[in-house]
């Protein structure tokens, strides 16, 4: 790189649309750039952050000069420059609405930058402490077959770790962490976002006292700063993190473990929608790591790449405890509270009002014998009965928000209509806006009812309740967690984010209500969610040295789906699932891209709809695609075809797998004035509302 005066760099600058920015070097600058450094660079009459990519020629255009370095903050890695720029061009972004996801927020904000400063300038360092580092459990002869299978895998390649729960994935992952180590390498282990984090980072930090840095959403500014240091010094050596974890800045990467691989959480819905999985699996890729993939029900996804020898399957049967589960079907239908809902055709759990009784008798009488023996039990709804909202008695409308086309949520008792979307709050109306009646009854069921239910029935029972006001909290959520762990509560009521992960020995009893809701919704991936649901729910049982009952209250005859996930059949399901796929010209067998406009003119966005259609289509002709590889749906109006006041409308791209996003949705096109502001692009979407 040679330096002197009349230098020009090109940088990725955080929010800005294109890909990449030509500014001049000062002369004082030159010498310290390096590929990664971060500089502050005046944008549109403001400052902004952008990191230098190289030097450049002198542009045809005037361009102005940039102003400083960010002070005292080491420069991004060139690796994970590398892994934004596969990542902008895969989820069809530009460089720089893309390059923010390589550090922090704090790192893109000059002001966080002066409060860190004088933050760091006041404290002197920290002694080092020393602190005593528990040996790893021995592996039983299943874990070593799979921990050996696992290490003959080649490294940049993926091992897909399929296990039932309990069967200690978490064992051997700690076990590939500590080789990684010794071998004079770093690890990377990702978790879903869920509840679960602090028991998995005690978990990792007893074996890694020293070396672990936790990056998740439930830190405060000041400690996730604390932490990236830690990483970007390389003076921890273990990452454990959520979903944005996947962009820590580590070198010398030897082992990514991405643990559930199957949940949806990886996935990002704000563009560009990266997956964390994948992105995951494209950096250990790059950077010659071996990449672990652990689920006890693998995505389609994942076992179709396992299919076509992409991963290596690594299977393990039986759960540590050698204990297995029974399970018990409870079909019940307890008095229909209105009319509404089955008028239209589809019953639904969430329709059956809680007043009167929600759960069959004989799971009381298991809530009842748990309870008397010792032992502790857990309630989970299925989220889409969560949701309360009112419902007209006469003509059966729900009561809607007036901005979005969803119904409003009930809080306060009941007493005030609430939009998860918008915002929007009003007083229960009192009268049904369609028909004018009064008869607004209140449908749905939540776990602050459930709370109450099983108060009344089984009388004596200590109970929590672990939902979503309480994940606002994380002192709160360990509050539960110890107290649920030390025994002093005996029954845990919440949504499915209980059945994610939580390794409870005194569990014997799982009770899953409401468990056909999730399979009646538009979405290809109604069974696979409802599936995943049930067996990890079964999985949070048997996991001690006692036996477990899951007990499972559904509306009516069994579905396929829920009887092989009791039977804990996951292949016959993934192999039957397929097929469905592969009929429907569904993912995994496909690629599907979604395109969401909105506008808050419903004739415009209509219009602008068939346009981009038009061009989309012209495109692939040019390209020599045809209708064999490629098919458009749309546009049409989204689910939630109203959302904040704006429409909103969805085409969708279905194509073959080889195809790459960038060639179905061309860049000139999206980058076009007139298309910018109104389109969203989602790269192998989950989400199809
Ligand atoms: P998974 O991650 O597959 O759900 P875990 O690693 O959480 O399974 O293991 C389930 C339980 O069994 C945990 O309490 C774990 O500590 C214990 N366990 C698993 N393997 C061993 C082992 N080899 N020695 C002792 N305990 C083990
Ligand atoms: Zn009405
Ligand atoms: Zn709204």
């Amino acid at each position: 790189m040679s330096s002197g005066p009349g230098q020009y760099g090109l940088f990725a600058v955080a929010n800005a649309t294109a890909h990449e920015l030509t500014y001049e070097i000062p002369e004082h600058l030159t010498a310290k750039l390096l590929p990664g450094t971060l500089c502050e660079l005046p944008l549109q009459g403001r400052k902004a952050v952008g990191v230098f990519l190289n030097f450049c020629e002198k542009p045809a255009f005037a361009c102005r000069p940039a102003t400083a370095l960010v002070p005292d903050c080491p420069p991004l890695k060139t690796n994970v420059i590398e892994l934004i720029r596969w990542l902008a061009h895969y989820y069809v972004a530009p460089l720089g609405r893309s390059i923010h996801l390589a550090a922090p927020g704090f790192v893109w904000n000059l002001a966080a930058h002066a409060k860190r400063l004088k933050r760091t300038g006041r404290k002197s360092k920290t002694q080092p402490i020393t602190v005593e580092e528990l040996p790893l459990k021995s592996l039983n002869d299943d874990q070593l077959q799979a921990l050996s299978a696992i290490r003959d895998v080649e490294r940049g390649h993926v091992a897909l770790l399929q296990g039932v729960t309990g069967s200690g994935k978490t064992e051997i992952y700690l076990h590939l962490v500590r080789e990684a180590l010794t071998a004079g390498g770093r690890a990377l282990v990702m978790l879903p976002e869920i509840a679960l984090t602090p028991q998995m980072c005690d978990r990792f930090r007893v074996h890694f006292p020293l070396d672990l840095a936790v990056l998740h959403s439930g830190l405060t500014s000041v400690e996730h700063e604390r932490e990236w240091f830690r990483v970007a010094s390389g003076e921890a050596r273990v990452v454990l993190g959520v979903r944005s974890a996947v962009f820590a800045p580590v070198d010398n990467l030897r082992l990514v473990v991405v643990d559930e691989e199957h949940e949806q959480s990886y996935k990002c819905d704000e563009f560009p929608c990266y997956h964390a999985r994948d992105v995951a699996v494209k950096r250990a890729h790059l950077e010659n790591a071996l990449c672990v993939l652990g689920s006890a029900t693998p995505s389609l996804e994942s076992y179709v790449n396992a299919q076509r020898g992409k991963y290596k399957r690594v299977q393990l049967t039986v759960k540590h405890s050698r204990q297995s589960n029974r399970v018990e079907l409870f079909q019940f239908r307890p008095k229909l509270h209105s009319t509404g809902g089955v008028s239209r055709g589809v019953v639904r759990s969430s329709q059956f009002a809680f007043q009167g009784h929600v759960m069959a008798p004989g799971i009381v009488d298991l809530l009842r014998e748990t309870q008397s023996r010792g032992e502790q039990s857990m309630v989970i709804l299925n989220r889409r009965g969560f949701a309360q909202f009112a419902l007209c008695g006469d003509c059966g409308t729900a009561l809607q928000c007036p901005h979005c086309s969803v119904s409003t949520t009930l809080h306060s008792r009941g007493t005030k209509e609430l939009c998860h979307y918008c915002g929007f709050s009003r007083p229960l109306l009192k009268h049904c806006p369609s028909c004018g009646s009064e008869k607004l009854v209140q449908m749905g069921l939540g776990t602050q009812n459930m709370e109450q239910e099983l108060t009344e029935r089984v009388p004596g029972m200590v109970i929590d309740r672990l939902d979503r006001d309480v994940l606002t909290s994380q002192s709160r959520l360990s509050e539960i967690i110890s107290r649920f762990r030390k025994g002093e509560t005996q029954c845990l009521v919440g949504t499915q984010m209980l059945s994610k992960g939580h390794d409870f020995p005194k569990v014997t009893l799982v009770v899953i209500l409401n468990v056909e809701d999730g399979l009646f919704i538009p979405d290809f991936r109604a069974s696979e969610r409802t599936f995943q649901l049930l067996c990890q729910a079964s999985g949070r049982t048997g996991r001690g040295s006692l036996p477990g009952v899951i007990a499972v209250q559904s509306l009516g005859a069994s579905h396929p789906v829920i009887s092989l996930a009791l039977q804990g059949s996951v292949d016959r399901f993934l192999t039957d699932e397929l097929k469905m796929r592969q009929l429907g010209w569904h993912p995994p067998v496909c690629r599907q891209i979604l395109i969401e406009m909105h506008h808050s003119s419903e004739a415009h966005l209509m219009h602008m709809g068939s346009v981009l259609q038009k061009e989309l289509t012209a495109a692939w002709t040019s390209q020599g695609l045809t209708p064999q590889n490629v098919r458009l749906t749309g546009p049409m109006p989204a689910v939630l075809s109203k959302l904040k006041g704006q429409f909103r409308m969805h085409l969708v791209i279905a194509a073959q797998r080889e195809i790459h996003p960038a060639k179905l949705v061309p860049q000139e096109i999206l980058l076009r004035k007139e298309f910018q502001h109104l389109v969203k692009i989602d790269v192998d979407p989950f989400s199809f509302l």
